[in-house]
């Protein structure tokens, strides 16, 4: 089906009154890389400047099962029923990988999606180099231009997702279940220093004193790690998502970090900070995309992997051959 070409105007207006059908456009837009789009997308994206960063941004993340889905929908929902305007989004690692999903292939969040305040952008299916994250961004900025004030970014704990996703939230949460001494192994430490609140999940039926003796645990663990946050203690939690329960104390605490971080004035720094960030990861994903996008790179590249195999050819010496085609032609 070939798409509807709109104006700049088209698309500014229609997400400034949150038309949700132009609104799905203009991220399809951000999300295309042929230079046409892009040039439109920019032009659409410096006009909404003024409406953007007024949302507060919340990264969630845990392995799969976890419960993220059905937590988003049981806060999502809360949300708004508490007048707020949600939208959620999702950086998917797999997609890069295997060009399939985690997080977009099944029917997620259905009541949350239907409801009148809420945006949920599914998991975009990911180009051949993946690196559909570095488009969640600009996501977010039409999403907040559009008027929705809380933006959940979800993710699975695979790889660097959770980098890069704590890289461009204000708040970042990990949802877990009960048995925290296994999780508390290898990597999983290093996501914990990334975390704002730890909240186990499932705390409900026989798996709620499981759940309340891991909540002690992690706060045991926690109070050593490196807070995530300056002037604030990464705390444990639980909640049943499925029933609702602890759901509100947990955006309680959300409110009071968003308090307590714009008073000392760490909030905005970190905004800055994820500002100054995000030049040099645009420029990275620029010239990557460039470098493999480009004719004769993409003609030679097969050639040289086989050399390199084969044994014919050193990696320096084809990697040398690769950038020298690329600049001498581009
Ligand atoms: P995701 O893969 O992290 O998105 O996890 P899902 O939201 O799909 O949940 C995985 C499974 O756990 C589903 O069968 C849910 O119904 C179940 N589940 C999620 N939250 C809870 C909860 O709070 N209590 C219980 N008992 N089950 C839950």
């Amino acid at each position: 089906v070939k798409r509807k070409e709109r104006s700049v105007k088209e698309y500014v207006e229609g997400v400034l009154n949150n038309d949700r059908t132009i609104l799905a456009q203009a991220i399809t837009l951000v999300e295309s890389n042929a230079p046409k789009h892009m040039d439109i997308a920019q032009q659409v994206l410096n006009e909404l400047l003024p409406h953007v960063g007024k949302s507060i941004r919340i990264g969630i993340t845990g392995v799969p099962g976890a419960g993220k889905s059905t937590f988003i929908e049981a806060f999502g929902t809360f949300l708004c029923e508490q007048g707020h305007r949600v939208a959620v989004l999702a950086v998917d690692p797999s997609s890069s990988l295997t060009g399939g999903s985690i997080l977009g292939d099944k029917t997620r969040m259905e009541s949350l999606a239907r409801h009148p305040r809420a945006f949920i952008r599914p998991s975009p299916s990911g180009g051949a180099l993946g690196g559909v994250h570095r488009k969640t961004r600009e996501t977010m900025m039409l999403c907040e231009a559009a008027g929705y004030d809380v933006i959940l970014v979800e993710t699975v704990g695979v790889g660097q997702s959770e980098f890069v996703v704590r890289g461009m939230v204000d708040f970042f949460l990990m949802l877990v279940l009960t048995g925290a001494g296994d999780d508390l192994q290898g990597i999983k430490r290093g996501i914990m220093e990334l975390t704002d609140a730890v909240v186990i999940n499932k705390a409900d039926r026989d798996n709620k004193p499981k759940a309340l003796a891991a909540q002690k645990e992690y706060n045991q663990i926690l109070h050593y790690l490196r807070p995530a946050t300056p002037g604030w203690e990464t705390k444990a939690y639980t909640c049943s998502a499925l029933l609702g329960e602890g759901i509100e104390e947990i955006w309680n605490v959300i409110q009071k970090f968003v308090e307590t971080t714009k008073q000392s004035g760490v909030f905005d720094m970190r905004r800055r900070h994820q500002q100054k960030d995000w030049i040099y990861s645009m420029i990275k994903d620029y010239l990557e995309t460039s470098f493999f996008s480009h004719p004769a790179v993409k003609e030679k590249l097969p050639v040289i992997e086989n050399n390199v195999i084969s044994g014919t050819q050193s990696v320096t010496s084809a990697v040398r051959e690769l950038i020298k085609i690329y600049e001498s032609r581009s």
